[in-house]
């Protein structure tokens, strides 16, 4: 089979985090999934699926954040490191405290058009506290059947470099998912094992 040898290219399996931007020139094509967001159009039917299917078992998943260009990915941080400055800090200390919650431009998933952030009515804060809905239950048993992954999870903060984040979830197809679910990895340890692999 000539899938495992494409599969460290696969743009479904990209990383992105800290080390790892979007290559040069990388480009998207982009599908709304309402009217306010838009994703990556090869993940966008199921993305609709996966809501819609969640909506008629009594689940409703509300999408706050989708794909955000680099450019807004820039202003963003700019936002939040003059916020950091105006209560007082340094320069330093305020890209420090900024690139806590935001990636540099370029490095987030949401860059790629291939992440969303979902809450539910009730409970639309990006916290912890998401984990105790029945909208987090269900994707939790779910999201993997539709290829998406919860990309930061509890316990792997020290490789992911990113909090636990309940309502990130990261397009990587079926097949990956349900493997990456299976055995409980991060995409960064999911990566390093294939490409042990190959
Ligand atoms: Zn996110």
């Amino acid at each position: 089979m000539s899938e495992n040898k494409s599969l460290s290219n696969n743009w479904q399996l990209i990383l992105l985090n800290n080390e790892h931007p979007l290559p040069a020139g990388y480009t998207v094509q982009l599908k709304n999934i309402n009217s306010t967001h838009q994703v990556d159009e090869r993940i966008a039917d199921i993305a609709i699926a996966m809501i819609e299917d969640a909506k008629d078992e009594g689940i409703e998943l509300l999408v706050c954040s989708s794909y955000r260009s680099v450019r807004r990915q820039q202003e963003l941080l700019d936002e939040e490191i003059d916020m950091h400055i105006t209560a007082g800090k340094s320069n330093d200390e305020a890209l420090a405290e900024a690139t806590q919650g935001l990636a540099m431009p370029g490095h987030s998933e949401h860059n790629s058009g291939l992440a969303l952030d979902i809450v539910t009515p009730g409970y639309q804060s990006l916290d912890q506290g998401f984990e105790e809905t029945d909208a987090f239950y269900w994707l939790s048993k779910n999201a993997y059947k539709y290829g998406f992954i919860l990309r930061y999870p509890k316990g792997k903060t020290g490789i992911t470099k990113i909090k636990y984040e309940p309502w990130h979830y990261r397009f990587v197809g079926q097949e990956h998912a349900t493997i990456i679910k299976e055995k409980n990895l991060s995409l960064e340890e999911y990566l390093a094992e294939i490409n042990k692999i190959k």
